[in-house]
């Protein structure tokens, strides 16, 4: 099962994606995480990457395809997975279609989970992470068990420089502008399903599974 998650950042796909990656046992394929991975380990593309990032730009698409095909050609994909932030283009969706109908395959679902820009700001600036081991909080709906340290590994816990709200201004204008098209582009090709993604997690993830099947 081949499986899109859109959605404007902060709107919980990321959330949602682990959890269905956890349910239908496919990996759960991030770019964010990659990018975050990369940058931790102060590779060439970590530094390159971290430019953008920071800002609230998007990588450009020559660096992001490469790493999403490399990811998805691994053995641990041939089943399916769920990608996660990616594509957020009409140039990436294209390329990740042209390499699917390379392989006789297509994308079974892209799921769009809906929350108006109003939502998105306040619910960003709750958001803490744990750099050391990628662990993700929100103060008010996901809180760690001690305030501002990570359950997980006992490290600090951060607001990403790419959730602060000058940034998360910029990345809803770039959602808008940049990814929202390809709601149009999965449309057209018969497989986008809608999802209220303002109503607690769990339903949003009740109704992805009465769309995914049992
Ligand atoms: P995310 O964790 O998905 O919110 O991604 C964090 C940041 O990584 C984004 O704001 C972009 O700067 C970059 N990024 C992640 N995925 C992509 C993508 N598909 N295309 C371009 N940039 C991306």
């Amino acid at each position: 099962m081949k499986i899109i998650m859109l959605g404007a950042p902060g709107a919980g796909k990321g959330t949602q994606a682990k959890m269905i990656a956890d349910k239908y046992n496919v990996p759960h394929v991030s770019t964010g995480d990659i990018f975050r991975a990369n940058i931790k380990n102060g590779t060439e593309l970590g530094m390159e990457a971290k430019k953008y990032m920071d800002q609230g730009l998007l990588v450009p698409d020559e660096l992001t395809v490469k790493i999403l095909l490399d990811r998805v050609a691994q053995d641990d994909c041939r089943n399916g997975y769920v990608l996660d932030g990616f594509p957020r283009t009409i140039p990436q969706a294209e390329v990740l279609d042209n390499e699917l109908t390379k392989l006789g395959e297509t994308i079974d679902f892209a799921i769009d989970v809906n929350v108006p820009d109003e939502n998105i700001i306040n619910r960003m600036s709750g958001r803490r992470a744990c750099l050391a081991c990628g662990a993700t909080y929100h103060i008010a709906h996901v809180p760690p068990k001690q305030e501002g340290i990570c359950d997980r590994c006992g490290k600090e816990l951060v607001l990403r420089d790419d959730d602060k709200p000058e940034t998360v201004k910029n990345r809803l204008e770039i959602y808008h502008e940049q990814t929202q098209p390809l709601i149009d582009f999965y449309t057209k090709k018969g497989v986008l399903k809608t999802v209220d993604g303002t109503v607690p997690m769990n339903e949003v993830f009740e109704a992805i599974v009465a769309i995914l099947g049992e």
